[in-house]
């Protein structure tokens, strides 16, 4: 197939893929994607533990794909600790695509570091221009996006499809490895050494930016601790769902355990008052 399709087009080719990955095992899932999608084909890892799984699984079966990966600047130092350990196990360089540097300096200066904690909508724009914009750059000319989603993640993802088309970018959407339970992938990556994140280990079955990702509690579902002050199932950065960043919040929405924004007039008496601290002076 060669892309642009149109949409009707799309669809046909993503179910249709689907249904032919759906019973094969994931080297030969890689190798029919590598055969049918025509094109640049751009996996985005963010070196979880499904990511890692397919990293290894791409570079054991020579795939064609793109490895990269967005650097939002506010990762763990164990995630970067996982990304150099993965370069230096399979030998090649992952590439990173970073923030735009006005973008991130205006939100800090407008919101402050964490202003995403003050509604939804900031947040989500937080994950905008940290995850959204770059990952758009790193699809552009892309045929086929690869993805290390599970359905049994969260509700959110349970209907995650082997194949999908993803009309707002005009490609495919990949998750070969959407059927797989957490079992299933802890085996591959405990078998065949592969690097892994050791927040893993410490209570952190997904792993995201390090000032909204928490360890889960017992029972809790995997996701749970990614922004967990918001409402339970709106748990998305925006990289998987349509729409734009904030366009699903509306007024009213933003739970209490948001941290109200900093008025202008404390932020000035406290700006002042930083100024006149003698040890700050001193
Ligand atoms: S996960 Fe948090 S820090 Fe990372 S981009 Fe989203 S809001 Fe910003």
């Amino acid at each position: 197939m060669t892309l642009p399709l149109d949409r009707a087009a799309l669809d046909a080719l993503a179910e249709d893929l689907a249904s032919r990955l759906r019973p094969l095992a994931l080297p030969e899932r890689l190798a029919l994607i590598d055969a049918t999608v025509d094109g640049r084909l751009v996996f985005t890892t963010s070196f979880g533990l499904e990511d890692q799984a397919l990293t290894h699984a791409l570079r054991m079966a020579k795939s064609r794909a793109e490895i990269v990966t967005l650097d939002t600047g506010r990762l763990f130092p164990e995630t970067y600790d996982t990304w150099a350990e993965t370069e230096a196990a399979y030998g090649f360089r992952i590439r990173a695509y970073a923030p735009e540097r006005e973008a991130e300096e205006r939100f800090v200066e407008e919101s402050g570091i964490n202003g995403f904690r003050h509604s939804v909508a900031a947040r989500q724009a937080c994950c905008g221009f940290r995850k959204v914009e770059p990952l758009g750059r790193a699809l552009t000319g892309a045929a086929g996006w690869l993805t290390g989603l599970r359905a049994g993640q969260s509700a959110n993802r349970a209907e995650t499809p082997l194949a999908e088309a993803d009309h707002a970018r005009g490609l495919i959407k990949l998750n070969p490895i959407a059927d797989w339970t957490r079992e299933v992938l802890a085996e591959l990556i405990h078998e065949n050494y592969v690097p892994y994140n050791v927040l893993h280990d410490r209570g952190f079955p997904s792993i995201g930016c390090a000032p909204c990702t928490r360890a889960v509690k017992v029972g809790e579902p995997e996701r749970a601790g990614r922004w967990w002050w918001e409402q339970a199932g709106k748990q998305e950065c925006g990289l998987h769902v349509s729409g734009a960043p904030g366009s699903e919040i509306r007024q009213g929405q933003e739970p209490a355990a948001f941290e109200p924004a900093q008025s202008a007039t404390r932020q000035s008496s406290e700006s002042s008052s930083t100024k006149t601290n003698p040890e700050l002076a001193a």
